[in-house]
């Protein structure tokens, strides 16, 4: 005898879902969290995608199943074949996961500045990971060039080319932007987030704004050194690389192929000093029990800048782009913090979450 029902049939929690195919099937349809704490303090609803919760653990995968399934269908690349990419780490984890599903080999170049963690979990993933000294873009020896050239140099190969590829901003025109429109049900006034390749902003803008008749604002959010705010504030005429920022995987020297035929859209930018990103990153975790890194913590502190801009009773969506946990040996390590002159910014009463 089982005795009294211990459910019912009723619970919210039963779902509609079908099992995935494999963990890749899993990639997308992640939940939009409401901030709470930041909510009450603007008076507007805060909403974070938490692209987090995606099997290879960021925003990433989605343009990894992109741009795979695209040099596919361009033939570039066959049964048996090698994919091959630039990247600073979540994109070649979200690949190294595609990769293994369909059966390629994966190549990933790296700049030698990015976290042990993503690189032990590339080569958990079985991608071959080659770190490479961290030069600018017109530098012959950047990653990506060191990428493009392997990939020519073997047969039956891609480079599938993420910063240029317009497969990965289209990725967030068809699954990003819709599932955000969905998920408010088009009550949505503002977006924000930040530009690595710029797919990400890009292709979400581009969806909201068509979605919504113009009416969705977009602000780009930018760590220092990066040129987009300078760019999108001068209507296309300046380029301000000074200065530079903790946050990985974020900040852009030029308007890539992915940001090019959007950019006319951008309603206004965001400059987020690390300070401000760091503040918001521990007082996510104290209010909110949610971690995140870096640029997810600077895209929820741009999300809250445009709250304030646009004023109460405003919805404002980001995206929450990866996990701490990722970056634990540095955003959690007090000596870290205090080398880049940040452990100040952090309020007295969250110091107790620098564990390290
Ligand atoms: N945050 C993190 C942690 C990332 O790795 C990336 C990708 N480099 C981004 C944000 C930016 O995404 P996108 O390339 O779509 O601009």
């Amino acid at each position: 005898m089982l005795g009294r029902r211990l459910y019912s049939a009723a619970s919210r929690h039963v779902t509609s879902a079908r099992p995935t195919d494999g963990f890749v099937g899993a990639i997308g349809n992640t939940p939009l969290v409401r901030i709470g704490s930041l909510s009450k303090e603007t008076g507007c609803e805060i909403l974070g995608k938490a692209e987090f919760m995606n099997p290879g653990g960021s925003v990433k995968d989605r343009a990894a199943l992109f741009v795979v399934e695209d040099a596919e269908r361009r033939g570039l690349v066959r049964p048996g074949g090698t994919i091959v990419e630039g990247t600073a780490g979540n994109t070649g984890i979200g690949l190294a996961h595609v990769c293994r599903a369909k059966g390629y080999g994966c190549v990933i170049y790296m700049p030698n500045t990015q976290s042990q963690e993503k690189i032990d979990l590339l080569k958990m993933l079985g991608a071959d990971v080659r770190p490479v000294p961290a030069v600018a873009f017109d530098n012959p020896d950047n990653y990506n060039h060191q990428a493009r050239r392997y990939a020519e140099s073997l047969d039956n190969a891609a480079w599938t080319n993420q910063f240029d590829n317009t497969a990965n901003r289209q990725a967030h025109i068809e699954t990003t932007g819709p599932e955000i429109w969905a998920q408010t049900a088009g009550k949505i006034d503002g977006f924000t987030c930040a530009t690595g390749t710029g797919g990400t902003f890009a292709g979400t803008t581009r969806f909201l704004k068509e979605a919504s008749e113009g009416r969705v604002k977009s602000f780009a959010a930018d760590p220092p050194g990066s040129v987009i705010y300078s760019y999108i504030k001068s209507g296309g005429k300046v380029m301000d690389r000074s200065g530079s920022s903790i946050t990985e995987g974020i900040g852009q020297g030029r308007i890539t192929a992915n940001l090019q035929p959007d950019i006319h859209l951008v309603d206004d930018a965001l400059r987020i000093p690390d300070a401000d990103t760091v503040r918001m990153l521990f007082r996510l975790l104290d209010e909110e029990g949610i971690y995140l890194g870096a640029s997810s913590a600077l895209n929820v502190a741009a999300a809250y800048e445009m709250a304030k801009a646009l004023g109460p009773g405003n919805t404002i969506v980001t995206i929450m782009a990866d996990g701490a946990y990722r970056y634990q040996s540095r955003l959690f390590s007090r000596k870290w913090l205090e080398s880049k002159g940040l452990v100040d910014a952090i309020p007295a009463h969250l110091q107790k979450y620098i564990a390290l």
